[in-house]
C-alpha cells in the first residue's frame, strides 16, 4: 500500500449525514459573501470561505511546484473572486479553482514557496458552513516529505467510470474514432477575446461527431462531453477502452509571439518541429501538473520495448493521417498555417498502438483565426473537412495494410 504523509489527514465533516444528504440533493453548494477571504500576516497567511451549505471535503500538498490542494464534493465557484484574493498575498501565485471530475471540485493555491497548512477546518454555521485554512511558511525538506495526494476510496468512487452509450446510426460500422476536446474544468486553456478554448473544443467535438456520425462510416467517442477537468493520461486510457482506430485531440491554443494563422496537425515526435512547438507541449503538460496529476510513468524495461515496437507501426500511420487530414481541412476551409504538419512531444499523443494526432483548429492569438472559429458555418466546414481526410486516410491505410500482407 502507498504511504503518505500528511499533516491533518482526511478531514471529513462529520454531522448529521441525513440532513447533508438532503441537502446536496437541493443543488449545489455555492460560496457566500465576496468569495475567498485572504489575509496575511507575519509569514502567514489565512484563507476563509463561507459556503451555503457543509459540504465532504479534503486538504493536502503537492510538490514541484509547491502547492495546496483543497478538494470538495462539487462547488459552484461562480463567485469565488480567486484571481482577486490571489494578488492579496505575496506568497501565492495563483488561485485556480473549478471542476476537477464528475461531483469533485477543485481548489489549487499555487505557492510562492514551501509553506504548511498548519490549520484546516469546516464549521457549521446557521445552516452553510465556514471553511479555514492556516498556511504557514515551511522549508522545502519537510514541504517534500509531507506532499502527496492521499488515497480515499470515497474520492475514487465518484470518479466517472466507463462513458456514457451512444446512440449509434443503424447499419454504421467500420472506423472507431476517439474526438478528444482539449483542456476542461480546472483547465480552460487559451483565452482571447472573449473565446475559451475548452468550451470551443467541446463545441467543435459535438459538431465533429454530427459530422462523422451522418456520415454513417465512424463509431465516435468523445473524451469528455461536458466542462470537465480529464488527465491527458486518462484521455488515451477512453481511447484504449474505446478500441480507438483513431485519436483526434482538438485544440485552438494561443501563441505568444508572431502572427501565426491557419490549422496545424501535430503527430508525436520527442524532437519538436520548433521551439514554440516545444512550449505548446510542455504547456500542455504542465496544465496536467499544476491540477494535481502525477505524469512520472512507471513503465518497465519489457514494457518500453513492446511500446517501441506497436510504435514502428503507429508512426507511418500517424504521420499519414496527419497529411490526409491537412488536405481535408485545406480543401475544405482554404485555411492552414504555412508549415501545416508539425512534430512535438505532446502526451496525449503517446498511445503507442493508436494513430494518433492533435489539431489545432486555429490560433486563439489571430483575430482572423478567432473570427472563424467563433462562426458556425466555418466550423462545419472544418468538420467536413476532418471527415474527408479521415476517409481518404482510412482507404490509404487499408490498402497499405494489404500491401504489408502479400
Ligand atoms: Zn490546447
Amino acid at each position: 500500500m502507498r504511504q503518505f504523509l500528511l499533516l491533518f489527514g482526511l478531514i471529513w465533516l462529520v454531522g448529521s449525514a441525513g440532513a447533508g444528504a438532503q441537502q446536496a440533493l437541493s443543488g449545489l453548494a455555492r460560496l457566500t459573501g465576496d468569495g475567498l477571504e485572504l489575509t496575511e500576516r507575519r509569514g502567514r497567511v489565512e484563507i476563509e470561505m463561507g459556503l451555503t451549505q457543509p459540504v465532504p471535503w479534503r486538504v493536502f500538498t503537492l510538490d514541484g511546484p509547491p502547492r495546496v490542494v483543497v478538494d470538495f464534493s462539487e462547488l459552484d465557484w461562480s463567485n469565488a473572486g480567486a484571481e482577486v484574493a490571489a494578488t492579496q498575498a505575496e506568497q501565492i501565485d495563483t488561485i485556480t479553482v473549478g471542476t476537477f471530475r464528475p461531483g469533485w471540485s477543485r481548489m489549487v493555491i499555487a505557492l510562492a514557496g514551501p509553506m504548511a497548512v498548519t490549520e484546516a477546518e469546516m464549521a457549521t454555521q446557521d445552516g452553510g458552513a465556514r471553511v479555514r485554512l492556516l498556511l504557514t511558511a515551511s522549508d522545502a525538506t519537510s514541504f517534500a516529505a509531507s506532499a502527496g495526494a492521499p488515497d480515499s476510496a470515497l474520492f475514487h468512487e465518484a470518479r466517472g467510470l466507463g462513458l456514457p452509450p451512444r446512440a449509434r446510426p443503424e447499419g454504421a460500422h467500420g472506423l472507431m474514432v476517439v474526438v478528444d476536446p482539449g483542456h476542461g474544468g480546472i483547465d480552460p486553456g487559451a483565452e482571447r477575446g472573449g473565446l475559451r478554448e475548452a468550451d470551443l473544443m467541446l463545441t467543435f467535438a459535438r459538431e465533429l461527431e454530427e459530422v462523422l456520425l451522418r456520415a454513417g462510416l465512424f463509431d465516435v467517442v468523445l473524451t469528455r462531453d461536458d466542462d470537465i477537468f480529464v488527465p491527458l493520461e486518462e484521455r488515451v486510457t477512453i481511447a484504449r477502452r474505446a478500441g480507438a482506430d483513431v485519436f483526434l485531440s482538438l485544440h485552438a491554443d494561443a501563441l505568444a509571439e508572431g502572427h501565426a494563422q491557419g490549422a496545424t496537425v501535430y503527430t508525436l515526435a520527442d524532437e519538436a518541429s520548433d521551439l514554440a512547438s516545444a512550449t505548446l507541449a510542455e504547456r500542455h503538460d504542465r496544465a496536467d501538473l499544476l491540477a494535481g496529476v502525477d505524469l512520472s510513468s512507471s513503465d518497465d524495461a519489457v514494457a518500453l520495448v513492446l511500446m517501441d515496437l506497436a510504435r514502428t507501426e503507429t508512426t507511418p500511420r500517424a504521420e499519414r493521417l496527419a497529411e490526409a487530414l491537412i488536405a481535408g481541412i485545406h480543401s475544405a476551409t482554404q485555411s492552414t498555417f504555412k508549415r501545416p504538419h508539425l512534430h512535438a512531444a505532446f502526451s496525449v499523443l503517446k498511445a503507442p498502438d493508436i494513430p494518433s494526432a492533435l489539431i489545432e483548429l486555429g490560433f486563439l492569438s489571430s483575430e482572423r483565426d478567432r473570427a472563424k472559429l467563433a462562426d458556425p458555418s466555418w466550423r462545419l466546414s472544418a468538420a467536413q473537412g476532418i471527415r474527408d481526410g479521415l476517409l481518404q486516410w482510412a482507404r490509404e491505410d487499408a490498402a497499405a495494410a494489404e500491401r504489408l500482407l502479400r
